[in-house]
């Protein structure tokens, strides 16, 4: 499913191919992924428009349209964004594609139809309304934003990291690696922290982000790009523990499973 790290990732795609190009044809070959939205009324907002300044938060991106509004993509359980130089290369399971005037073309692919390609009338309105929380990488998202965007959370810690509405962007794999790092126990309370937990919790959650988002690292793809001591890689049935070599222990936690070391996580 993708994270943070992915979307950045399908960000650059848009931003290094798509901006400022005239889409002269829309395809949408399954209209289920716009939701309420016809494939008409979408296609008229965007053909003849550029694309300018797009923006990732949490787990969705947008990109403002040169004529007005905004388009939104999210991804779901399995979409991406690839960036095509052929028509004739379309890639398998392209829900929507953007042509551009002389070459190329942007395919959202999407597998499993979760997920949402859409328009906004901008990016702010947007996330007010999908009610995200800041961004996890956000500019002035220091540790006291931090601090308080968790207070009150009376609930495991990986499930608080996982709730778009307080942070958005860490879904199931990141939240194992930054608790992993951080040496934390993903089933324990939140509010039950001490205040230097937490902290090493916020700075964990940069570092892990950042890294895997400059080394190209994805949530199922690329996690070997992962530096060495990462959990990520040895995040399977059978996994140990890169620290200390224990045998990492997998249970629920908010019905999602959770990857750990006993021994460095206490679990
Ligand atoms: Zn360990």
């Amino acid at each position: 499913m993708p994270e943070l790290p992915d979307v950045e990732g399908f960000k650059r795609v848009l931003a290094k191919n798509a901006l400022g190009k005239t889409i002269d044809q829309v395809v949408v070959s399954d209209a289920r992924i716009l939701g309420q939205l016809s494939a008409r009324t979408f296609a008229s907002r965007l053909r003849g428009a550029k694309l300018v300044a797009p923006r990732r938060h949490g787990k969705h991106l947008m990109a403002n349209i040169d004529r007005g509004g905004c388009l939104t993509f999210h991804f779901g359980m399995n979409g991406a964004l690839q960036f095509v130089q052929n028509r004739d290369q379309e890639p398998a399971f392209t829900r929507v594609r953007l042509d551009f005037a002389g070459d190329g073309c942007l395919a959202y692919t999407n597998k499993r139809m979760i997920g949402r390609v859409g328009l906004a009338e901008d990016a702010a309105d947007f996330i007010a309304d999908e009610k995200l929380g800041p961004d996890a990488l956000e500019r002035g998202f220091d540790f006291l934003a931090f601090t308080s965007a968790v207070a009150g959370a009376k609930r495991d810690v990986k499930s608080v990291l996982m709730d778009q509405k307080i942070i958005a962007g860490i879904g199931n794999i990141y939240s194992d690696e930054i608790l992993f790092q951080a040496g934390v126990n993903p089933a324990e309370r939140l509010d039950k922290l001490a205040p230097s937990q937490l902290e090493r919790l916020f700075l964990e959650m940069r570092k892990v982000l950042t890294t895997a988002i400059a080394r190209g690292a994805g949530s199922e793809q690329f996690i070997e790009r992962m530096p060495e001591g990462s959990l990520l890689p040895e995040r399977k049935k059978g996994g140990h523990c890169p620290r200390c070599r224990s045998s990492l222990k997998a249970f629920k936690v908010g019905g999602r499973t959770a990857y750990c070391c006993p021994r460095c996580q206490g679990c």
